[in-house]
């Protein structure tokens, strides 16, 4: 294979979109995405900022025209903003999006930057805007600094769309207000549902909200119309004709979106996953860190595209069930 083949999987789907987790640090422990006590990295077993870029470099030149950044929290990591300024000079050349998906606590500091960069677009993801609700959900009493960084993307010119997992007794009745405020502000909203992925505190079943309910109970208050608009990622969108906002599900357990999968993980040790519901990977570090780093690089990405599986296999069924997966999606991003 030449090093500029592009990437297309034995299903015959192209990956276009990379996911690069670029630590598994963060400084919220969102209780059905970590434990309070999660044990991180040791930073050798991180991929240097080098690394990332050369990584990266590897997937534009094999045709992935979209990049998000992601974690753990990208903006805890400190040479994020380097990365970011590096990627975004790939823009134009290869690279057609490049993109993050942060909790917002530090963005208010580093907005500026990442719009100069060429970054557009970013996901925000936030849960609850009760200040109560989010410290007891997040383990950090830190939603004024979400909601400064927030202001602060959106005075920067970022378009800015907010994520949200639906949780059972937790955010439940708070979703209609929390989509209109979103609307309001002149942001898309798309709900999440909770995935099994990682050991938590907590059984995450008690909390799962099956994304079908949630919509017939918004459509008691609101008037969904299906529309066609897509993002290149699984989410299906509805306008919201009473705010004139979209409305996005992404509906892992209800409804399977697999077939058309374009995108492949890679976490911050330079593992690639070739599904988040998997656990087919390959080990990229150790090719950036072999004799010939272009090369093997080349080589592993070939074998990803043989290894990545038809659909994901996770499911939550039953009360105390083991997680599908022991891998935190803190480790391979969302
Ligand atoms: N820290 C950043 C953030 O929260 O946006 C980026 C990484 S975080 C792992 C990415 C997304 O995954 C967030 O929207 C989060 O809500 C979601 N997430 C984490 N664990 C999840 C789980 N078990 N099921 C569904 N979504 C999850
Ligand atoms: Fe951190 Fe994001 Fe996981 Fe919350 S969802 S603990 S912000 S990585």
């Amino acid at each position: 294979m030449s090093n500029s083949a592009p990437l297309i999987d034995q299903f015959h789907r192209r990956i276009t979109y990379l996911r690069l987790s670029v630590t598994d640090r963060c400084d919220l422990r969102c209780a059905y995405c970590m434990p309070e006590r999660q044990e991180f990295l040791p930073r050798k077993d991180v991929l240097s900022l080098e690394e990332l870029h050369r990584l990266a470099l590897g997937f534009i030149a094999r045709g992935v025209t979209k990049l998000r950044l992601t974690g753990g929290e990208p903006l805890v990591r400190r040479d994020m903003i380097e990365l970011v300024q590096a990627l975004g000079r790939k823009l134009g050349d290869g690279l057609e999006e490049l993109t993050l998906t942060t909790n917002g606590t530090r963005l208010a500091e580093f907005a500026d930057a990442i719009a100069a960069a060429g970054v557009k677009r970013i996901n925000l993801s936030l849960d609850t805007l009760d200040r109560a609700a989010f410290a007891r959900l997040a383990r950090r009493d830190s939603l004024p600094q979400v909601l400064e960084g927030i202001a602060a993307a959106r005075a920067a010119g970022l378009q800015v769309k907010l994520n949200t997992v639906a949780l059972k007794g937790i955010n439940e009745g708070e979703l209609p207000d929390l989509i209109a405020w979103a609307h309001g502000q002149g942001m898309d909203l798309t709900l999440i549902e909770v995935m099994p992925l990682g050991e938590v505190e907590e059984d995450r079943f008690d909390h799962y909200l099956p994304l079908s309910d949630v919509r017939a109970a918004l459509e008691r208050r609101f008037t969904l119309t299906s529309t066609g608009h897509r993002t290149g990622g699984p989410a299906r969108y509805f306008d919201v004709a009473e705010t004139g906002g979209r409305l996005g599900f992404i509906t892992p357990l209800t409804n399977n979106f697999c077939d058309g999968c374009n995108r492949v993980r890679v976490t911050a040790t330079g593992q690639l996953y070739a599904c988040l519901g998997g656990a087919e990977q390959v080990d990229l570090r150790a090719a950036l860190r072999s004799d010939d780093p272009d090369g093997a690089l080349v080589a592993a990405l070939d074998q990803a595209m043989r290894i990545k599986p038809l659909r994901h296999a996770f499911a939550i069924d039953r009360p105390g069930a083991a997680p599908a997966l022991a891998r935190h999606m803190s480790m391979t991003g969302g």
